[in-house]
């Protein structure tokens, strides 16, 4: 992670973000004039309506496959790594991001900054600074807005909704039914579990990443899990036996 050490950023809370990302998508529905929202197209967003270039890159830092994305806010440039290009829910998810920035982080960012580092460098490794989790929250509120997921919920035949502790499988089948009643199709199936999750529309789940077996999203009480092939077969067992003995 490369932001400056001098940038300090509030602690915005989950509704003053879901905020930002609503009226920002207000604000482009009022500039489109008749688009459909969902899918929310990140593309249009960032280049025609908040005037970045989308800058598709391997190069220089963006050859670390792990920095996904980034923002040059002086020259409204968005980077994107080239090994997201194809992975269309990644890709839009990487953009949503970088908006988040820019809307959430960019005023408070260039006053604070120090000579000419004026860039935001987003890492997907490790755990993640407050600003990264910030723009993570945006994209999320951008890409699966609150009303529009709650509403293809609701659709959601009754009889197939998990019970209060889903398990993996249960969630991932959930989040499809979503993602295809609702018109999500620039999201991940990860993406719209999380985003359950985030609006509290399934009890007893836990954050997912992209793997199925670290569904815990990385926090230090469960990083163990994820790291070695060893603790990671330890867990797939405790997660058969919880679930065969329940
Ligand atoms: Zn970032």
């Amino acid at each position: 992670m490369s932001v400056s050490p001098y940038f300090n950023c509030p602690d915005f809370s989950d509704d003053y973000i879901e905020l930002a990302a609503k009226t920002l998508l207000r604000d482009y529905m009022a500039w489109c004039d008749g688009d459909d929202l969902v899918p929310v197209r990140t593309e249009v967003i960032a280049e025609q309506f908040l005037e970045y270039t989308i800058e598709i890159t391997n190069e220089g830092i963006f050859s670390d496959p792990e920095c996904l994305g980034g923002i040059v806010f002086d020259g409204n440039c968005i980077k994107i790594n080239a090994t997201v290009e194809n992975h269309e829910g990644r890709y839009n998810f990487t953009i949503a991001h970088e908006i988040g920035h820019h809307v959430l982080h960019r005023d408070i960012y260039l006053e604070q900054r120090v000579g000419e580092n004026n860039r935001i460098i987003c890492r997907e490794a490790g755990d993640k600074p407050l600003v990264e989790q910030q723009a993570d929250r945006f994209a999320a509120a951008l890409l699966m807005p609150k009303e529009e997921v709650s509403a293809a919920f609701a659709l959601v035949d009754e009889g197939s909704l998990p019970t209060s502790t889903p398990t993996t499988k249960a969630l991932r089948a959930l989040a499809n039914k979503v993602v295809v009643i609702g018109g999500f199709s620039n999201v991940s199936n990860t993406a719209m579990v999380n985003r359950l999750v985030d609006l509290r529309l399934v009890s007893g789940a836990k954050y997912q990443t992209g793997t199925p077996q670290d569904f815990l999203r990385k926090s230090p009480s469960f990083r163990w899990v994820t790291n070695s092939q060893l603790s990671r077969t330890a867990y797939k067992l405790f997660c058969w036996v919880s679930e065969k003995f329940k």
